[in-house]
């Protein structure tokens, strides 16, 4: 069961009634992978008269309004974890101490050996070495893994 603010008009399925965009329901996936919709406010709830004395209006009342500030907790936790997984996103690309003159510095050395970019990029079989190093100490390993191979 999921709490969810709908984007598009629905029909409750426990009583027809329209709910607009914007108002909070409950979904249920079915095993088939229909989703059922029912809306908090728009049908009394099939209780049994000995709940409806456990659970009076207001009660229920307090549920509802539980269930939507729970359903807003859900939706910040979803942003919070955008922001962290796109964070994470960010630091594999930029999380380097390699400057462009260590790049320059690399290249010469590659260069040097009498590899080629091309070539370098065939032996680590990437299209970009900053795919391969990500750290000076990657820097230093391959050029060594490639004055071993030089000529
Ligand atoms: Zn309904």
């Amino acid at each position: 069961m999921a709490i969810e603010t709908l984007k598009k008009p629905a029909r409750c399925s426990e009583c027809g009634a329209l709910l607009k965009p914007g108002t909070r329901v409950k979904i249920y996936q079915k095993s088939d992978g229909t989703r059922l919709i029912y809306g908090f406010t728009c049908h009394k709830r099939k209780v049994n008269e000995e709940e409806k004395q456990d659970q009076p209006e207001e009660l229920k009342a307090d549920w509802d309004f539980i269930s939507g500030q729970l359903a807003d907790i859900q939706s910040l936790l979803m942003q919070i974890v955008d922001i962290l997984s796109a964070r994470k996103e960010a630091l594999s690309e930029n999380d380097t101490d390699l400057t462009a003159a260590d790049w320059r510095k690399f290249w010469m050395k590659v260069k040097q050996m009498g590899f080629d970019e091309k070539q370098v990029h065939e032996i680590y079989n990437t299209d970009s070495m900053k795919k391969v190093i990500k750290s000076k100490e990657d820097m230093e390993r391959v050029l060594s893994e490639l004055k071993e191979i030089a000529f």
